[in-house]
């Protein structure tokens, strides 16, 4: 392959990775107007969206209701099979313990998240679980429209401190 071409398929791959984390963000602020904590996620399947959910902890009062867990039960519903080999996982937040061990469990092939949770992550931030020898790996990219991810969230616990 030529420098050039790598360049273009290089930016289509990030064009990608970006839509797809759009679609991630649009779910997030759905948290957001459901007075959530806005995190969102979609699955891809095949180059296609075949999930999309967002936090729903205190709507459900369910603790394994965050955005990407959810994402990952309807895909897994709609393949037909727990088996998420060829699935991959864009989420706004780094994910936390529950939903990593789903990603290895489930053997997602991908997950990119945009902005890192400090007190919950597991990707980076507290620990990295994906490096650790389990019989599934997980590829890991994380920054993806980090910004936009950070200032939902910042908003967000900036009204909660308001009210
Ligand atoms: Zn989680």
């Amino acid at each position: 392959m030529s420098l050039d071409q790598d360049i273009i398929m290089k930016s289509q791959e990030n064009q990608k990775k970006y839509k797809y984390m759009k679609a991630a963000l649009n779910e997030a602020k759905k948290a957001e107007l459901a007075h959530e904590v806005p995190v969102g996620a979609v699955v891809v399947y095949h180059d296609q969206i075949i999930a999309r959910a967002h936090n729903k902890r205190e709507k459900d009062q369910t603790f394994y209701a965050h955005a990407e867990f959810l994402a990952m039960m309807k895909a897994a519903k709609k393949i037909g099979s727990w088996r998420l080999e060829d699935c991959e996982v864009y989420v706004t937040m780094e994910p936390c313990p529950m939903c990593a061990g789903a990603m290895i469990q489930s053997r997602i092939k991908s997950i990119y998240y945009g902005v890192s949770d400090t007190k919950a992550g597991v990707a980076k931030s507290i620990t990295n679980l994906f490096e650790l020898p389990f019989n599934h790996k997980v590829h890991v990219e994380s920054g993806i429209l980090a910004e936009e991810s950070q200032t939902l969230l910042k908003e967000f616990f900036k009204k909660l401190r308001e009210k």
